[in-house]
């Protein structure tokens, strides 16, 4: 029996890695559909509106918000994020596992929403590695660095509400092991319930001789 798509969801560390473990994800598997979620904050150079995120004004968010246009939203370092309804749901139907690339509040909300989400959490070798990382990236002020690592303390609270980490240091190797990752995920007894059931009933009726 084919499983059905699952709803995954990808937190992590700002600088941690998930764009670009996202992006290679993509490349190396063609089974996966990204979100792109809505953001008020400010492109960085190389972001496209509709490619990273779709770009729009704080007005434009929350009059999404008032036409329940989001699964999930929240507020991270001053800037709304969001992930738009209509694509999650038509991939789900569609059958396909579908990424969310989102930050600790959306992921809870998502739990709730949606109990058989499987919720990873990307860390960084060690805290040095995740701080050269940041820095390198080279995007942020020192300022809008520090809001990030701040927020990092209060995400750390949270992370067992995640099944599995994803330690990424070797890129290549940490993509692999979260698509074995998601595949093992696939045969959870918790997210193939009808397929048990049907074995059971079947069962039943072998044993009458049905
Ligand atoms: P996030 O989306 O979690 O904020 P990014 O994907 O933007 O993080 O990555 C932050 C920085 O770390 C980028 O400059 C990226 O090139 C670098 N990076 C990501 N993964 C690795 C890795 N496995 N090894 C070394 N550098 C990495
Ligand atoms: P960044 O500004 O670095 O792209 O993203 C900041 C944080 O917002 C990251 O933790 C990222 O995962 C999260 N994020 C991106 N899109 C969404 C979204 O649609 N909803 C929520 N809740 N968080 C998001």
């Amino acid at each position: 029996m084919k499983n059905s798509g699952i709803l995954i969801v990808v937190s992590g560390f700002s600088g941690a890695g998930k764009g670009t473990l996202m992006k290679r994800l993509l490349e190396k598997y063609d089974t996966y559909s990204l979100s792109i979620s809505m953001t008020t904050r400010e492109p960085r150079q190389g972001e496209t509106h509709g490619k990273e995120y779709f770009f729009v004004t704080k007005e434009q968010f929350e009059q999404k918000i008032s036409e329940s246009g989001f699964v999930e939203h929240a507020v991270y370092c001053k800037h709304y994020y969001g992930t738009p309804r209509d694509y999650v749901e038509n991939e789900l139907k569609n059958g396909k596992d579908v990424i969310l690339e989102i930050e600790i509040q959306g992921a809870l909300k998502i739990k709730e929403k949606f109990p058989d989400a499987l919720l990873l959490f990307v860390m960084p070798p060690s805290i040095d590695e995740l701080r050269r990382r940041l820095i390198g990236r080279g995007t942020e002020t020192k300022e809008v660095i520090e809001q990030r690592l701040q927020r990092a303390i209060e995400e750390a609270e949270d992370i067992e509400a995640y099944e599995y980490i994803v330690i990424n240091d070797d890129l290549e190797i940490c993509v692999d092991e979260m698509h074995q990752m998601i595949l093992a995920s696939h045969n959870a007894p918790t997210r193939n319930l009808k397929f048990i059931e049907n074995m059971r009933n079947d069962l039943i009726d072998l044993s009458k001789g049905e």
